[in-house]
């Protein structure tokens, strides 16, 4: 270690022994913005990333103008040209009723969304953050952490060629910082003990891919009519253009409803797509891709949002917004919320100091999405009985107004401040729920 720098004045010098200032694990959305925001302030990032580009993730590949504000934040061009295929809004479709929702014009986010699939987008994102300074290992699993002599705070990570797997040379790379970036499952996370809660809710979503006529949808289109029996489930189905003949097709549901465990998710896809008209094309020997599955872990489901050397982001942290699923934007956010934390504890001139920088990130965290998810979780608990389901099927989809506010309210849409009436019970609303 250099000497401590308390005593200088100076930022502590990286130790020699280090690789990099900060390690960050995966190089999906979340990562790469981390590491984007990270190499722009000068910092030097090392991301280690299981997979080789270009790859695929199970994904709906809906983009809304959240995740379009990050991409313009990170220089990334936006050109139909090159395979970004724009969308106007969302289209809602349940009760018997049909309506088409634009995003809002707001002065913080654009009034568009787009669709690209994971295969392209998540090395799209990689690249950008290798270009401004970032350096990228692909093809390379972490195994677990490297922790200090107090074998409490982590300094760095094993990993091996994830083409030896088990049988190849494990070494270990060390930074001051480590940011958990690897979806989900987060295995770096548990090996520092943190583990999902179970008081946060889950999602789980499966897709899949259909040669189709709606290929250029310019609208989101998501259907609220999945069935149980007679039980109207919380989640829904989406058919997303991708714009380049195919379609995404696939469905979500929540864990809170009574039907969450024995669900045969494949079966009520089938179910839901043979009651599509025929020129629609969702039929078998349509299909492109097989159906595939993963989980949504939404509602801040793990935290400590940072712990001894440890900063989680995007769905590592369970970041997924329990409102409609979204959780690409909120990985790409949040990277850039870490950043700007460890750039600022990393300048410290002594440790304490730098910690106390670092402890601010959970709160940034809460401060940027606390209340809303809090409120997320409610709606969710609510939408989890299938009579409120119905009700608000039936109720508020016949009522443009009161879906222009329900819009705004599950795609986190609203200015910051003053903007409409909608605008400013949603932002009140966010406010004053408790951040817990
Ligand atoms: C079916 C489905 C549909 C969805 N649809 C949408 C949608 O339309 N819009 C939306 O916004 N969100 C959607 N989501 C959610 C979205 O996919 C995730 O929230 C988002 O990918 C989170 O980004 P991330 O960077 O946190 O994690 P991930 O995208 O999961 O990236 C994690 C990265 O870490 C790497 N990694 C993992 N372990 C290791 C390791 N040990 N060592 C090195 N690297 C590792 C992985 O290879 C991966 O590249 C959907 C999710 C599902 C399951």
């Amino acid at each position: 270690m250099t000497q401590d720098a308390s005593r200088t004045g100076q930022p502590r010098a990286r130790p020699a022994a280090d690789d990099a200032d900060v390690i960050v694990v995966g190089a999906g959305p979340g990562g790469s913005s981390a590491a984007y925001h990270l190499a722009r302030a000068g910092l030097d990032v090392l991301v280690l990333e299981k997979s080789t580009f270009p790859r695929e993730k199970v994904c709906g590949d809906g983009l809304t103008p959240r995740a379009v504000k990050q991409l313009v934040g990170m220089g990334i061009t936006l050109e139909p040209a090159d395979g970004w295929f724009p969308n106007k809004g969302i289209r809602i479709i349940g009760g018997g009723v049909r309506i088409e929702l634009d995003w809002p014009e707001l002065s913080s986010y654009p009034g568009f969304g787009l669709v690209r699939t994971r295969r392209g987008f998540d090395e799209i994102v990689a690249r950008a953050a290798q270009r401004a300074g970032a350096r990228l290992l692909e093809g390379v699993t972490v195994t677990g952490p490297v922790l200090d002599d107090s074998a409490q705070r982590i300094v760095g990570v094993t990993a091996r060629d994830t083409a030896a797997a088990e049988g190849g040379a494990e070494r270990s790379y060390r930074a001051r910082l480590v940011v958990a970036a690897d979806g989900n499952s987060s295995r770096l996370s548990l090996a520092m003990g943190l583990r999902k809660r179970d008081d946060r809710p889950l999602g789980v979503a499966i897709r899949t891919y259909y040669a189709s006529p709606r290929h250029d949808d310019d609208y989101l289109e998501t259907w609220l009519d999945l069935w149980d029996g007679n039980a109207l489930l919380p989640g829904y189905g989406w058919i997303f253009g991708v714009g380049d003949g195919t379609s995404n097709v696939g469905l979500g549901l929540l864990n809170t409803s009574a039907s969450f465990g024995h669900i045969d998710y494949r079966a009520m896809l089938r179910r839901w797509l043979a009651s599509m008209p025929a020129e629609w094309g969702f039929a078998e020997e349509n299909q492109v891709a097989p159906v595939r599955g993963a989980a949504l872990p939404m509602g801040f489901n793990r935290t400590p949002h940072y712990t001894s050397g440890l900063l989680l982001v995007g769905d590592a942290g369970g970041m997924v917004n329990p409102f409609n699923g979204e959780g690409i934007s909120c990985a790409m956010e949040s990277g850039e919320i870490a950043a700007q934390v460890i750039v600022q504890a990393l300048a410290r001139p002594d440790r304490a100091s730098a910690e106390l920088a670092l402890r601010g990130y959970p709160q940034a965290l809460k401060d940027a999405y606390g209340g809303y998810y809090t409120l997320g979780r409610k709606f969710v608990g609510a939408i989890g009985h299938p009579w409120f389901m119905k009700f608000a099927t039936r109720h508020g989809l016949p009522r443009p107004a009161l879906m222009r506010f329900t819009m705004k309210l599950l795609a986190n849409l609203t200015e910051p401040r003053g903007g409409d009436a909608a605008d400013r019970v949603i932002n009140a609303l966010s406010r004053i729920t408790p951040a817990a």
